[in-house]
């Protein structure tokens, strides 16, 4: 059965050929201008570029010579849809061991060589190299399942460009799916991917869809990872890597109006360092940053996963707790005296702290109140003498 008189296979295969070639080079430039390395993404460009290739080798059939429209096609197309897979497993970090997919890909690779030059068969061409891209774009689903089904029991967090992009390659992997078992129960006739009966018409297209929408979806997942770097940055304190004050001023809200709308207890703490600038006087500044640095690291070994320490400034520490009261809160602080004293490195000055605690009172209006009494807290701390916790 013929279809439409208007089609043209070969018009189909160049405009996607050219558009995938713009997506491989967005994807390539947006990798060269992002500071930070986004992994997977050179692999999603090559695969794109791959895609390219073969797509323009199919428009060459019947002028150039078979060794490059078919094998050649065949190849690059395989390479392409390997490509896709590794630069998704790298994005999300996943581990993959390319040995038996080398193994599988030359395997298959000579299978398609053998039916265009030994045995001429569409048949066993289509079973061969479709049956590869069948199975990588499967091992890529998979990739996006796992990211799926982690992102939804640890970080309870689906991300859009996940979900939309894992949503591309199931068609795709249900359109090679489909083509490899109508090659295998139907005969093949006709001139293959280049025929104008209706099923090779709604492959190709699916096929030239499936790639563009799949490439829409890397773009989709580079930039929401570039979001994301500018989020961690804002977020984290550079030097010693503890919450930053936007993050941790931000989180204490968000604790203040829980305990308003639902009475659960929230104590806060100030810490500050005793008398630091003479560290950075007697050793200088790099010491000092890294006596801040060790200060947090041992801190936070001694903190619940629910506490968040947070670095306000200079030498200022905030320690948030939910769900703990002030006698709780005085207790984690005698605690981390102890350990914010403790020699960890031999090389670094012993620094005493000093800390301020409050907790969350029903008559509080803002979380300032809040911080003013931990603030007062501390005061008094260190015109008591330093190194010691007071709670107001
Ligand atoms: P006190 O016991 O009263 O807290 O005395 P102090 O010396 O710790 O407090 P002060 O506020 O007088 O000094 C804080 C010093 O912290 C001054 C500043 O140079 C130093 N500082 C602030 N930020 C940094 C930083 O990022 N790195 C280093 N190395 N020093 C810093
Ligand atoms: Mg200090
Ligand atoms: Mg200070």
């Amino acid at each position: 059965m013929d279809i439409i008189p208007i089609y043209n296979p070969k018009t189909l295969l160049a405009l996607t050929s050219l558009l995938t070639v713009a997506m491989a080079s967005v994807l390539q430039l947006m990798s060269l201008a992002t500071i930070q390395r986004i992994a997977g993404i050179s692999y999603w460009a090559s695969g794109a570029l791959l895609a390219a290739i073969a797509s323009s080798l199919i428009v060459l059939r019947d002028a150039a010579p078979a060794w490059l429209t078919f094998t050649s096609a065949n190849t690059t197309v395989m390479l392409a849809y390997s490509c896709f897979w590794i630069g998704s497993a790298k994005y999300f970090g996943q581990p993959i061991n390319l040995k038996p997919w080398a193994v599988f890909f030359a395997t298959t690779w000579l299978i398609q060589a053998y039916f265009t030059y030994g045995l001429e068969s569409l048949r066993g061409r289509y079973i061969s190299t479709t049956g590869f891209i069948f199975v990588a774009s499967l091992m890529h689903a998979m990739v996006f399942a796992r990211e799926i089904y982690r992102g939804h029991t640890v970080n309870k967090q689906l991300r859009i460009g996940t979900i939309f992009t894992g949503s591309c390659i199931v068609f795709s992997t249900l359109i090679f799916g489909a083509r490899w078992v109508h090659a295998v129960v139907l005969p093949q006739d006709g001139h293959g991917i280049l025929d104008t009966s209706l099923p090779q018409v709604l492959y190709l297209g699916a096929y030239s869809f499936g790639l563009l929408i799949m490439s829409i979806g890397f773009l989709l997942l580079v930039s929401e990872k570039i979001r994301r770097n500018f989020e961690d940055l804002a977020m984290t304190d550079a030097l010693t890597g503890v919450s930053s004050r936007r993050a941790v001023i931000e989180a204490a809200h968000d604790l203040f109006q829980r305990s308003r709308r639902n009475e659960r207890p929230f104590a806060l703490m100030m810490l500050d360092l005793d008398h630091f600038k003479s560290v950075n006087d007697k050793y200088g500044h790099q010491i000092g940053d890294q006596v801040l640095q060790a200060f947090c690291r041992r801190i936070e070994v001694v903190l619940r996963s629910s506490d968040l320490l947070g670095r306000l400034g200079g030498e200022e520490f905030v320690v948030l707790m939910p769900d703990t009261n002030l006698g709780q809160a005085k207790e984690l602080a005698e605690r981390l005296l102890k350990t914010s004293s403790a020699v960890s490195d031999p090389q670094l000055p012993v620094l005493t702290a000093s800390i301020g605690i409050s907790e969350w009172r029903q008559h509080d209006r803002s979380l300032d109140e809040l911080l003013g009494r931990a603030d007062r807290a501390l005061y008094a701390a260190k015109t008591e003498g330093r190194n010691r916790a007071v709670a107001d």
